[in-house]
């Protein structure tokens, strides 16, 4: 039923079956990062003009409530 195979065979198949893996989760975890870095990245600075608190939001946009007090602020612009 089984036909012997030769160990070299064998051998280069399980190198090949782990390097396959090993490329596989190299481009998995290239992906992930350079998606969180991007998310990070594309963050939003405000200052609120009634508490003078500094705070971050996720994502460009142009105007944030305060989380401390309520007020909607526009974005910093450097
Ligand atoms: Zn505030």
């Amino acid at each position: 039923m089984f036909q012997p195979i030769d160990l070299s065979v064998f051998l280069a198949c399980i190198v090949g079956v782990v390097l396959f893996v090993l490329l596989c989760l190299q481009a998995w975890y290239d992906r992930r990062d350079s998606i969180l870095v991007d998310h990070r990245r594309l963050t939003t600075v405000f200052s609120c003009r009634q508490c003078a608190l500094v705070f971050v939001r996720p994502r460009r946009r142009e105007e944030a409530s305060c989380p401390q007090c309520g007020t909607s602020n526009t974005r910093l612009k450097f």
